[in-house]
């Protein structure tokens, strides 16, 4: 049997786990690249992580919400800001074409490449910085059925892409102060598109469905994320709740990877909390 502090260890596993690989991820690059700035990163992204994690098993309504405005502010003003490193996808390309290990480059591995295949698209849940502000907007879930439009996205990639070669290829002077305003003007133009769109589709997420070209990169690495939320069948009684929440338009109760939308899934756990049956 149990004791009280094993059964309290164990609800909290996920979020002491959580920081545990965080810290260990902090320490490593720390002592690895010799640069005290991942301890502080990498403690602060874990510490944000595992209290928005605490919270939500303390079902506080806005843990979610807390993690995207601590992650995503912080990734926005301190990095890309302040530190002058170029988050968005220019700034992968660039780092990528100099050969520069930095903030931008390890981010992109750590959220948008490698780890999608541990947590999915957890990245746009808790942690966007562009979707952290859409996320504020009215229209939590689609009024609409989706459109066909999400070829856009393979558009703004290649753009990306051929933007920050072109620059090289051209011998172009001062990159970097290039990059640092490629982040304000590319920023200032997600945030106008995204709210344009939101408005206009009648939904928040229309942005990320639609245009973002990181979802190039989440989208086939999400596909085998080791973390799903899946649906007991045994449990559920058919209620559709789960997929009338849902922002992404994910089949919920279909527990094949090849489920409706199944790659869109950021894991936000309305479908979780919405469910009357705990079939979720
Ligand atoms: S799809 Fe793009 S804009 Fe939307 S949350 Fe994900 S990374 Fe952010
Ligand atoms: S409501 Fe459920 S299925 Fe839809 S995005 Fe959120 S976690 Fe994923
Ligand atoms: S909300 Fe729960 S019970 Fe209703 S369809 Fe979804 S999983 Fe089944």
């Amino acid at each position: 049997m149990m004791t009280d502090g094993a059964v309290k260890m164990k609800k909290y596993a996920l979020p002491i786990g959580l920081l545990a690989v965080f810290e260990a991820i902090a320490v490593t690059l720390w002592l690895t690249k010799d640069n005290i700035f991942y301890l502080f990163n990498f403690n602060y992204i874990g510490i944000s992580l595992s209290l928005g994690v605490f919270l939500y098993i303390k079902k506080y309504k806005y843990a979610r919400r807390i993690v995207q405005l601590l992650v995503g502010l912080y990734m926005l003003v301190y990095l890309g800001l302040i530190c002058n490193e170029n988050m968005q996808i220019e700034g992968f390309w660039y780092y990528l074409f100099t050969g520069v290990f930095e903030a931008a480059t390890i981010h992109y591995a750590v959220a948008k490449i490698f780890g999608p295949l541990l947590f999915g698209r957890g990245w746009c849940g808790y942690a966007c910085w562009t979707a952290m502000a859409l996320d504020f907007l009215p229209y939590k879930t689609p009024e609409k059925p989706r459109k066909k439009l999400g070829f856009i996205r393979y558009i703004t990639f290649a753009a990306s892409l051929i933007f920050v070669a072109a620059l090289f290829l051209a011998k172009v002077g001062n990159i970097e102060k290039i990059m640092f305003w490629a982040f304000i003007v590319g920023n200032v133009l997600y945030y106008a598109v995204g709210i344009a769109l939101a408005f206009i589709f009648r939904d928040n997420r229309a942005f990320c469905k639609y245009i973002c070209p990181i979802t190039v990169f989440l989208k086939p690495m999400s596909y085998f994320s080791v973390f799903r939320i899946k649906c007991d069948k045994e449990k559920c009684v058919d209620c559709g709740k789960c997929k009338k929440v849902c922002p992404m338009d994910v089949d919920v109760t279909d527990n094949s990877r090849k489920r409706k939308n199944a790659t869109e899934c950021i894991l936000c756990m309305e479908c979780v909390k919405s469910c009357p049956k705990d079939a979720l």
